[in-house]
């Protein structure tokens, strides 16, 4: 690949950006980066050696790489940047989007000889940084194929199905995340109120079969701590338990947990803040059961 293009420098597409630019810096490629508030793309140009772009020079790469907040961004700049798009170009969509976003935007681009595959990711903010992210990717496989070598940012790459199944994994599993996460804080609230020490707690709860990320690592770091990091924003979470349950409506299945803790995170979102960290999710079992998780 000699020209890569990056646009949406975030908590995620910035180190992404910066994984690619190191790739291009043993191959001799170059890495275009846009944002929508352009003094970021400078700063990651300063910082990172890449270059910063307008939207029309974005539109020389070979490779366009996104990670916007949701389907509907990646849609505004869509349309902002298909003038400029070069036919044989393919598009690789690393928002946490839809399904159905993705079905329709790939028709959209094929339209002028520009692929499109959906390749969430996940593995946080540190494993963007690390260049160690898993991508799920949805598309034709030779088209999969084709793009493998140019993932600079990831540490496994797995084809997952067609258009937007990358979009579906990716949903399910912050889902998964939620229940998970709520679940737990559900249990520890109690165990506090019972006099446990939440510390000795999750010793055996991590041996044991109720483990999970969210005992693992995210109640004792950033819960316990009370530290609530802000990598993954709350309103992000939201997002995606709705769209799990648009791939759950969209097969007409039955998921009456997800739908629960979907309506929880979205209510979550709107009492404790969109920005504030997911894990501060656990700030409103606390307000229900009149007790701290620490
Ligand atoms: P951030 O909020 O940190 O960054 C959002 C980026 O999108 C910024 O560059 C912002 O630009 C840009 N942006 C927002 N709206 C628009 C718009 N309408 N047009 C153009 N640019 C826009 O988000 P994250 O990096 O945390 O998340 C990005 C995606 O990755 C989401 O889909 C999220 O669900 C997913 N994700 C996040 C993870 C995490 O740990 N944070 C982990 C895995 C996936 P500006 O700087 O101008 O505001």
């Amino acid at each position: 690949m000699k020209t890569a293009a990056f646009l949406g420098l975030g908590a995620m597409g910035g180190p992404m950006a910066a994984a690619l630019a190191r790739r291009a810096a043993d191959t001799g490629g170059r890495v275009l980066v846009w944002n929508r508030h352009a003094d970021r793309a400078q700063a990651h140009a300063a910082e990172h050696g890449t270059q910063a772009a307008s939207l029309p020079d974005v539109g020389e790469a070979e490779v366009i790489f996104t990670c916007l907040p949701t389907s509907a961004d990646v849609n505004e700049v869509m349309e902002q940047l298909e003038p400029h798009l070069r036919p044989g170009a393919v598009w690789v969509d690393c928002t946490s989007g839809h399904p159905d976003a993705a079905r329709a935007q790939r028709a959209r681009l094929l339209e002028r000889g520009v692929k499109f595959l959906d390749a969430p990711v996940s593995g946080g903010v540190s494993g963007a940084k690390t260049g160690t992210l898993t991508v799920m990717l949805g598309g034709p496989a030779d088209e999969v194929e084709a793009v493998r070598g140019a993932l600079a940012f990831a540490g496994r790459a797995v084809h997952v199905g067609d258009t937007g199944a990358g979009f579906a994994v990716k949903a399910v599993n912050n889902a998964l995340l939620a229940v998970n996460l709520w679940a737990a804080g559900e249990g520890l609230a109690a165990l506090a109120r019972s006099g446990v020490e939440l510390g000795a707690a999750l010793d055996v709860i991590n041996a044991s079969s109720g483990r999970s990320n969210a005992t693992e690592h995210l109640i004792p770091d950033r819960v316990l701590t009370r530290a609530f990091p802000p990598t993954f924003g709350l309103g992000l979470l939201a997002k995606d338990t709705g769209i799990a349950l648009d791939v759950v409506d969209n097969v007409r299945g039955s998921a009456p947990v997800l739908a629960q803790v979907a309506a929880l995170c979205r209510a979550a979102a709107q009492m404790i803040g969109p920005d504030e960290d997911h894990s501060a999710m656990l700030k409103l079992i606390e307000q229900m059961n009149g007790q701290e998780i620490r």
